[in-house]
């Protein structure tokens, strides 16, 4: 289970002048019975096991861009094995990293993004990872989503919404945002959903997106969302029987 608290199961009251969606409050409970069980994501992982250290949480979520979970896993694994903190981290060469991360995606450019975000934490704040949005953005490699998610994780912030491509993905199929980028996603949420769910739309979203609501061929037939899921741009879905026969 996510070590998040998950909210009781009143109805969202407190969106007056917000389209407070009902369906965005079915899905979000409905969510949060569905993922228990399921496999978490790789930061969600590294943050519970690690005690939402930041630093660990601000490295994993640069290496798990575009990158299968188990590999980031893996590769957040090695690489905290050898190096626990911005200081030990930074006398590391980026030849070593690479090593060390791959087979992440773009990893000679993310191995130089770690030792530079490193070298910033030592200069700019002591070796520690700061908790603001605009001072985690100063630091080599570090966007919006890595930024909400540190802020999310670490810093248990509830003003937050980390949108990654799960997140962008879902939140448009199921007709909550009608946007092109996961950036113009953050923004549209933050008017349309309740801010008591921004901290788990995250943990709740990507979850489904890695089990049932796949990039392709999503388990439409299979999902329990799909009372509240108008299924915008599906095309194609995964067929039922096959995906029964896999499970068994
Ligand atoms: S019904 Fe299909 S498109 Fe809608 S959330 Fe479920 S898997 Fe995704």
């Amino acid at each position: 289970m996510p070590s998040r608290a998950t909210p009781s199961a009143d109805a969202d009251r407190g969106g007056a002048g917000r389209p407070t969606s009902h369906r965005v409050r079915h899905v979000m409970e409905t969510l949060a019975r569905e993922i228990d069980g399921l496999e978490l994501p790789a930061v969600e992982k590294i943050s519970n096991e690690q005690q939402e250290d930041p630093f660990q949480v601000l490295i994993s979520t640069l290496l798990s861009a575009r990158t299968q979970d188990a590999t980031t896993l893996a590769a957040s694994t090695r690489l905290f094995r050898r190096a626990k903190t911005a200081t030990r981290m930074a006398t590391l060469t980026v030849a070593e990293i690479e090593r060390l991360i791959y087979p992440v995606s773009f990893y000679r450019h993310k191995a130089r993004h770690v030792k530079a975000a490193c070298r910033r934490l030592i200069t700019a704040y002591g070796g520690r990872v700061p908790g603001t949005m605009e001072e985690l953005l100063t630091l080599p490699g570090v966007g919006r989503k890595t930024a909400n998610l540190v802020l999310i994780l670490s810093f248990r912030s509830r003003r937050n919404i980390c949108v990654d491509t799960h997140v962008h993905r879902i939140a448009n199929r199921l007709g909550w945002v009608e946007t092109r980028s996961p950036e113009e996603t953050e923004q549209a949420l933050y008017q349309r959903t309740h801010p008591r769910w921004w901290p788990l739309i995250n943990l709740y979203l990507v979850t489904w997106g890695q089990n049932v609501c796949r990039p392709l061929y999503p388990k439409c037939e299979d999902c329990a969302l799909r009372p509240f899921c108008p299924q915008k741009d599906v095309t194609r879905v995964a067929r039922v029987h096959a995906v029964r026969r896999r499970r068994g």
